[in-house]
């Protein structure tokens, strides 16, 4: 089967065709500024060049017309005709408490989808023009919800509830829900799988170090305990998010800036994180990296401050699970950076963990970067969320 795996933001529109026998990604590409102008589509076909075309998208609809375009063009298609694309596996971020796994779209669905609009404001809607514009377009072709949610709803009670009024949570659903599932699924199954191992019997934490970071740790296959909340602004220190803070610096920060909440909230997810921190330096790690190598204190001070949350957060999910057996990193940093692994773990040496410094230079490729004997394993699982968007689709419409 061909499988369109879509997902959508609120100006954008990444996708991917992937084969579910060979697991091949036959083309991909990404639609920009829709609805801005100097919209503009990129596509790359198997073995192909990556071009970019502008073309004016004044809404969703006009980005999958131009998607299928080009995956059915004569020249830098893949397919004949949009017969030839089987099933359309969409992202969505938030399934609140209604969705604990996949389903396969329709009406009913499309209604649970937009009452968890209020949880994810910015992305469930975007996410809803993405699944109507395809309906639109390839009406009989039939698509699967996937959700970032999904996977964290098997947490218990003592792990999502805060320490707020109980009638929040009955009033609002204000509870943590943790985002990224599809990864920390994904992963953990494949460090079991890498390691010969039936994944019910593992304790795993799963450390999701993108530009959106978080980490997960799974019991015995489930989701039980993760770092980010009701939204992706909780836990690690990200790319340009703050992670965890006292939440009265938020009114603190009013006063002296004369800012509202709402303006507050927005510096916390696009000014914080390793940019904020490093004076606005940058967001990416290769660029802090170089800084810290080149002797800039702020720089460093940024990943010291960095590798410390993360391997606060490790200690508490040994603590959570009473044990762990697997440390797994995964995208952007986790794939690559070998130096802010390296500083995480070095907090471990008290469960045993040695890191194999020649192993742990590799990048992104799976690969254990414990020494043999460590009592736990720590190692790089690359993920791979589109994948897992397709396989999930196609287990459903099968
Ligand atoms: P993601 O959100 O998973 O795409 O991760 C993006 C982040 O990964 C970027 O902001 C970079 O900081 C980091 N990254 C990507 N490639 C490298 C690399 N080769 N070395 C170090 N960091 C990298």
């Amino acid at each position: 089967m061909n499988i369109l795996v879509i997902n959508c933001g609120s100006s954008s529109l990444k996708y991917q065709l992937i084969n579910s026998e060979s697991e091949e990604v036959l083309a991909k590409g990404l639609c920009e500024r829709i609805g801005i102008d100097g919209s503009a589509i990129t596509h790359q076909p198997k073995d192909g060049e990556k071009q970019t075309e502008q073309v004016a998208m004044a809404n969703h609809t006009d980005a999958v017309k131009y998607v299928i375009a080009k995956l059915t063009d004569e020249n830098v298609g893949v397919v004949k005709t949009l017969e030839e694309i089987d099933a359309v596996g969409h992202r969505i971020v938030h399934g609140g408490e209604r969705f604990a796994s996949s389903v396969v779209i329709n009406e009913e669905v499309i209604k649970a989808i937009e009452e968890c609009n209020d949880l994810a404001p910015l992305h469930n809607p975007a996410n809803l023009i993405g699944i109507n514009s395809c309906k639109e377009i390839m009406p009989k072709v039939p698509m699967v919800a996937v959700f970032d949610t999904a996977f964290h709803q098997t947490m218990p009670k003592k792990a999502y509830l805060y320490g707020l009024p109980y009638e929040y949570y009955e009033n609002y659903k204000v509870r943590r829900y943790g985002f990224h599932g599809t990864s920390h699924d994904f992963v953990s199954k494949r460090a079991a799988e890498i390691l010969g191992k039936n994944r019910d019997d593992l304790k795993i934490i799963v450390c999701h170090l993108g530009n959106g970071a978080s980490i997960t740790a799974v019991n015995k296959g489930q989701s039980v305990d993760t770092s980010m909340g009701l939204t992706p602004l909780e836990g690690l220190i990200m790319g340009t998010r703050s992670g965890d803070m006292d939440p009265a610096i938020i009114s603190f920060l009013c006063e002296k800036e004369g800012k509202t909440a709402a303006e507050m909230i927005d510096i916390c997810n696009k000014k914080s994180g390793v940019y904020g921190l490093s004076g606005g330096l940058s967001s990416d790690f290769r660029d802090l990296g170089q800084a810290a190598e080149d002797g800039n204190e702020l720089a460093k001070a940024t990943l010291e401050t960095y590798s410390y949350r993360v391997a606060k957060y490790i200690g508490s999910y040994v603590a959570a699970m009473n044990g762990v057996d697997v440390i797994a990193f995964t995208a952007g940093v986790g794939e690559n950076n070998f130096s802010v692994r390296e500083a995480v773990l070095s907090y471990f040496g008290y469960l045993g963990i040695q890191v194999d410094k020649e192993k742990n230079s590799i990048r992104g490729e799976e690969v254990i970067i414990s020494k043999p004997d460590s009592k736990v394993t720590a190692m790089v699982v690359p993920t791979n969320e589109e994948l897992a968007i397709a396989r999930e689709t196609v287990r459903l419409v099968k």
